[in-house]
C-alpha cells in the first residue's frame, strides 16, 4: 500500500500531511479540515471475510486502510484498539438492539463507553493516540525537552466529559475543560469534576456556553500562549474521531444483515455532522448502505441544505431538547462538500480546495452558500433528511416507552433519530433501518422525566439511572471557579495550574 496522507479541504496544493500530523494539529493551517484525497476501497471479499469479525477486528481492518504501517505498526494498532475499547461496558462495544421487528427498526447503542455518550467511541481512541505519538516523540527526553500538549475545550455537556475520560492520566497531556456555571446538567458536571487524575482540570466559568467557546477560540488564536503551552484540540473536526466512528457502521451492518436481507439505511441524529460523515466514508469505501438519513432538531441547516441546495445560517442557535445537536453550522459538513465538489464540479483535488476556500469565507461573511445543482444531486444520492421539533421528540420518548415490550427509554437525541426513522418507514417499509442511539437517557434526566413522569410504574431512579452514575453524586468535586467570562482570568488560571 502506498502511504496514506491527508490534505486540507481549503488548499490548492496537496501538502501530503501524515496521519500523525493530521491528528496532532487537528485543523490545517489554512483553516481547512484534513481529508484523504483517495478514499480507500474495501477488499472484494469483505462481505464474507468480515461478517463475523468482532468490533475490535473490524476496527483494525478499517483503520489499517487509513494509517500507513510505517506510522503505526500492526501490533501497535491492535494494542491501541484493544485498550481503547476495553473501557466499554459491553463486550460488543456497540451492540445492536431490535426496537421493532415488524418495522425492521434497529437501534445501534453507542453509549456503552465511560461517559455514556457516543463520543466515547472516538475519544477513547483519540486519547490513546495522543499518548502514543507523544511517547514516541519524547523517547529518551527529559524535563523541559519533553513535548507536552495542553488540551483546551469548551463544553455544553457531552464533549467535555468524553474528552476528559479519553485523556485522563495520559502522560505529557493536560486537559482544561470550560463550561458555563450552572448551565450543564448535574450529572454532566459530576462526570467531569469527580475525575481524580492530576492532569484533568475543569473550569466553571460564570457566563454562557458561547462565552466559554469564545474564550477557547481566543486561547487558540493567542500565538504566544500557544507557542509556550502547545494548545491542542480534540473537537469533532479531528480526523481520528471520524475514522474511529466508521467501525460501528460496519459492525451494525453485519449484525442486521444476518437477520434480514433488506437493504440497510442508517438514521443519524446530527449536529456537527461528524457521526454521519463516518457513515459516508463507510459507504464510499464500499459498504452497501442504501441511504444515510440525517435527523436534526430545529437547528436544521443540514435538512434545509438537502431540500434546497442552500447552506445557510439561520439567526441564533435554538435551545432544544437535544442540546448536543444545537448548532448553527455543522463544521464537518465542509468535508462532505469537498468530496461532492471534487467528484462533480471539478475532478481536480486542488480546484476543489480553491472552491471550498471561497465558499467558506463566503459563508463567514454572508452567512450562506449555494451549491451547484450537480452537487445537490450527488448529496441526495447518498443522503436524505428530516427535522424533528421538541414536541415530537418528547412524544417519541413516550410512545416508544409505552409500546416497547421492555419499556425502552430513549434519550432525546436518539428520539430525534427514531422519530425520523418512523416517518421514513411510513414511506418505505421495505428497508432495514439502523437508528443510531447517541446517549444514555440518564444524561438527559429533565427531558426524559418531562416525557415519562406520571406514567404508571415509571421511575427515573429505578428504571433509568445506572448505579455507576448514581454513585457520582457522593464523590468529591474538583472545580476551578472563574467568576467572570474573561480570557485573562482563564489564561492565568491555566498558567497557575500548569506551573504548580
Ligand atoms: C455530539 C452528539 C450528537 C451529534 O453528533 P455530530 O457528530 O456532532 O453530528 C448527537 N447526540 C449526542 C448525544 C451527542 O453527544
Amino acid at each position: 500500500m502506498a502511504s496514506q496522507t491527508y490534505r486540507s479541504t481549503r488548499s490548492a496544493v496537496d501538502q501530503a500531511v501524515s496521519f500523525e500530523d493530521a491528528v496532532m494539529t487537528g485543523l490545517a493551517s489554512d483553516g481547512g479540515l484534513f481529508v484523504p484525497s483517495t478514499i480507500p476501497q474495501l477488499p472484494a471479499s469483505f462481505l464474507d471475510d468480515w461478517k463475523d469479525c468482532t468490533f475490535q477486528e473490524l476496527a483494525f481492518n478499517i483503520l489499517r486502510l487509513y494509517i500507513s504501517s510505517s506510522e503505526i505498526s500492526d501490533t501497535e494498532l491492535k494494542d491501541l484498539i484493544t485498550r481503547s475499547y476495553s473501557t466499554f461496558r459491553s463486550d460488543e462495544v456497540t451492540p445492536v438492539k431490535v426496537l421493532d421487528k415488524s418495522k425492521n427498526l434497529y437501534l445501534l447503542e453507542l453509549f456503552h463507553g465511560p461517559t455514556y455518550a457516543f463520543k466515547d467511541v472516538a475519544l477513547q481512541f483519540v486519547g490513546n493516540l495522543f499518548e502514543f505519538f507523544l511517547k514516541r516523540r519524547n523517547d529518551g527526553k527529559q524535563g523541559d525537552a519533553r513535548e507536552t500538549i495542553t488540551v483546551v475545550g469548551a463544553t455544553s455537556g457531552d464533549t467535555g466529559s468524553a474528552a476528559i475520560y479519553g485523556l485522563r492520566g495520559k502522560k505529557d497531556v493536560d486537559v482544561f475543560i470550560l463550561y458555563p456555571t450552572g448551565r450543564i446538567s448535574p450529572i454532566q458536571e459530576e462526570q467531569m469534576t469527580t475525575v481524580e487524575d492530576k492532569n484533568v482540570h475543569t473550569l466553571s466559568v460564570k457566563g454562557t456556553f458561547d462565552d466559554c467557546q469564545d474564550i477557547v477560540k481566543q486561547v487558540f488564536g493567542d500565538k504566544q500562549f500557544n507557542e509556550t503551552y502547545h494548545v491542542g484540540a480534540v473537537n469533532s473536526i479531528n480526523w481520528a474521531r471520524i475514522l474511529a466512528q466508521m467501525t460501528y457502521y460496519f459492525y451494525s451492518y453485519f449484525q442486521v444483515s444476518k437477520q434480514s436481507d433488506l437493504p440497510v439505511r442508517f438514521v443519524v441524529p446530527s449536529g456537527n455532522f461528524g457521526d454521519i460523515l463516518a457513515g459516508y466514508f463507510a459507504k464510499e469505501m464500499g459498504l452497501p448502505a442504501d441511504k444515510l438519513i440525517i435527523a436534526t432538531n430545529n437547528n436544521d441547516i443540514l435538512d434545509r441544505f438537502l431540500k434546497t441546495g442552500r447552506y445557510e445560517k439561520s439567526g441564533e442557535v435554538k435551545a432544544t431538547y437535544s442540546p448536543a445537536m444545537d448548532i448553527l453550522i455543522s463544521s464537518n459538513f465542509e468535508r462532505l462538500l469537498w468530496y461532492l465538489v471534487r467528484n462533480t464540479v471539478t475532478k481536480d483535488d486542488n480546484k476543489a480546495g480553491e472552491i471550498l476556500s471561497t465558499w467558506m469565507s463566503q459563508l463567514k461573511t454572508s452567512g450562506s452558500i449555494t451549491a451547484q445543482p450537480e452537487v445537490l444531486v450527488a448529496a441526495r444520492a447518498d443522503f436524505d433528511s428530516q427535522a424533528v421539533d421538541d414536541v415530537e421528540t418528547g412524544a417519541t420518548i413516550k410512545n416508544i416507552y409505552t409500546t416497547h415490550p421492555e419499556n425502552y427509554v430513549l434519550d432525546p437525541h436518539t428520539a430525534v433519530g427514531i422519530a425520523t426513522s418512523l416517518s421514513f418507514i411510513a414511506k418505505d417499509s421495505k428497508k432495514n433501518y439502523i437508528s443510531l442511539s447517541t446517549a444514555h437517557p440518564a444524561k438527559f434526566a429533565e427531558v426524559v422525566n418531562a416525557s415519562l413522569s406520571g406514567i404508571d410504574g415509571y421511575s427515573f431512579e429505578d428504571k433509568v439511572l445506572p448505579a455507576e452514575l448514581k454513585a457520582l453524586s457522593t464523590k468529591e468535586k474538583r472545580i476551578n471557579l472563574i467568576d467572570e467570562a474573561s480570557l485573562e482570568k482563564v489564561k492565568s488560571k491555566i498558567i497557575e495550574i500548569l506551573n504548580h
